[in-house]
């Protein structure tokens, strides 16, 4: 049996989990080199080309057969697909399988972005989806990834749960991918090894209890609370269940599986009834440790339906009234109505559906980003945004123009860009039809428009 350097306790409270034989498994796989995955954007259209195959669960995601330098490849910096593990995607296949409607969710905890990634593709046109992260610097990072995925349907906010309670009983969905003890990352991060202590987990189980306790009761009646962690152990898993049944009132979700996908469905008796958790162990499942369960919240539990604002006030937004929002869609050739705001003279849309939604959302919480920002408008001419450039929305009559994965690499280091035969003005720049950025030709040079702080150091 190979040396593992895992902490004693956590040996033992394997050992407890699996027994002897499935344990030696557990060590062996532990010490095996991850898979790499990503799941595509399939509001983009793109194919890899790199060999891969499916990963079962999902629709968009694939296993890729070997790991390529993502910083590199142009195409993740345009959105076209988000580099996550296999198991954190099985929400994929929760979300068809129960056909949970579709609404205003709120994914707490979403930093970086892989499952608001998910969350918002499964949403499309049909939902709203509010991305919250507590870190400001990991907010950062989560709103980019939003902007790259670009499908305009987030609002990314940085606050604490505390800090949800207007909203109680708002979200058809919630996601609580919680901060843990992160057993399941000992394969990726050995550093993990090293952090782990039985007292960590304590302290991870008591924060989780702290934040489900939040979101519990942010679920509306018949909506749906969803919880994972990349751990094992049952303090931060199983427990939950049985804390979440003794503080609200929710019904168990059993998950259709394939037998050949090795998932472990594990049973919770809380309350006279039966609730279902689902793990992923490293030695069963092409994937890292990850644990899930959905919990549906009893009919009988509170809606909270926005209300019509008469006057909008907001310490910094601007409220566009309806006429000119929908004279900025005609002028601009978007599908779908929209409702518009301005930030420091700069539009934002996001779709009217949801507009009361999204005043509530802006009275209560620290918004980082919403919608789409478009840009600038100036007499008849737009100053386009990046976050325009990099949204499925359509780029008005801006003239495009097609990189080579080189040129694309330059332009994505903020580099100067010779181009020949570039009309003048403001020119969409794209590799593989994939927008990426913005240029202004002005004659005598070529400004590049990436933004700085996004820009490849590598
Ligand atoms: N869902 C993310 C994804 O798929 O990319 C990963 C989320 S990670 C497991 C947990 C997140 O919870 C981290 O971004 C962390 O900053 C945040 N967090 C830490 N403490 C928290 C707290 N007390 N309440 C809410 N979130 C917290």
């Amino acid at each position: 049996m190979p040396e593992t350097n895992l902490p004693k306790d956590f040996e033992s409270q394997m050992l407890e989990l699996l027994g002897q034989a499935e344990f030696e498994q557990f060590k062996e796989a532990i010490n095996k080199p991850s898979r790499t995955s990503i799941r595509l954007n399939s509001a983009k259209t793109f194919s890899t080309s790199w060999p891969k195959s499916p990963i079962p669960w999902t629709r968009n995601g694939f296993f890729l057969d070997e790991r390529p330098s993502f910083t590199l490849d142009p195409a993740i910096h345009a959105g076209a697909y988000y580099v996550q593990e296999a198991s954190s995607m099985f929400i994929e296949h929760i979300l068809n399988s129960v056909e949970i409607p579709k609404g205003i969710y709120l994914d707490l905890a979403a930093a970086p972005g892989g499952k608001s990634t998910l969350l918002s593709s499964y949403l499309g046109d049909e939902g709203m989806l509010v991305a919250n992260e507590v870190i400001q610097s990991r907010a950062q990072i989560l709103k980019e990834n939003i902007i790259k995925w670009g499908l305009g349907n987030s609002i990314v906010t940085n606050n604490d749960p505390e800090h949800f309670d207007p909203l109680e009983g708002f979200f058809d969905l919630v996601l609580v991918d919680a901060p843990c003890s992160g057993e399941g990352m000992f394969r990726k991060d050995p550093q993990a090894r090293e952090e782990w202590s039985i007292d960590n987990v304590q302290l991870c189980s008591a924060r989780q209890k702290r934040i489900m306790d939040q979101a519990g009761a942010l679920v509306k009646a018949d909506g749906y609370l969803v919880y994972s962690t990349c751990t094992f152990n049952e303090q931060e898993n199983e427990d939950m269940i049985r804390f979440m049944t003794e503080e609200f009132s929710y019904e168990p979700v059993r998950i259709s599986l394939d037998a050949d996908w090795n998932i472990k469905e594990t049973e919770v008796e809380a309350e006279g009834k039966t609730y279902y958790g689902y793990r992923f162990f490293p030695h069963l499942v092409e994937g890292e440790g990850f644990f899930i369960t959905v919990l549906k919240r009893s009919e009988e539990a509170y809606i909270q339906e926005p209300k019509r604002i008469k006057d909008f006030k907001h310490p910094f937004l601007k409220e566009v009234f309806n006429r000119e929002s929908s004279d900025l869609d005609e002028e601009l050739g978007f599908d779908g109505i929209g409702k518009y705001y301005t930030l420091n003279d700069s539009y934002f849309r996001i779709s009217k559906d949801w507009n009361l939604h999204f005043q509530k959302i802006s009275h209560h919480l620290s918004l980082k980003y919403f919608g789409v920002e478009i840009g600038k408008k100036q007499k008849n001419d737009w100053i386009p945004n990046h976050e325009w450039a990099l949204s499925i929305l359509p780029k008005k009559d801006f003239p495009s123009h097609e990189l080579t994965e080189a040129e694309s690499i330059e332009f994505l280091r903020k580099n100067d860009l010779e181009l020949p035969d570039l009309p003048l003005g403001w020119v969409l720049i794209t590799y593989r039809n994939l927008p990426l950025g913005w240029i202004k030709n002005l004659g005598n040079r070529v400004n590049n428009y990436y933004p700085k702080e996004w820009r490849i150091r590598m």
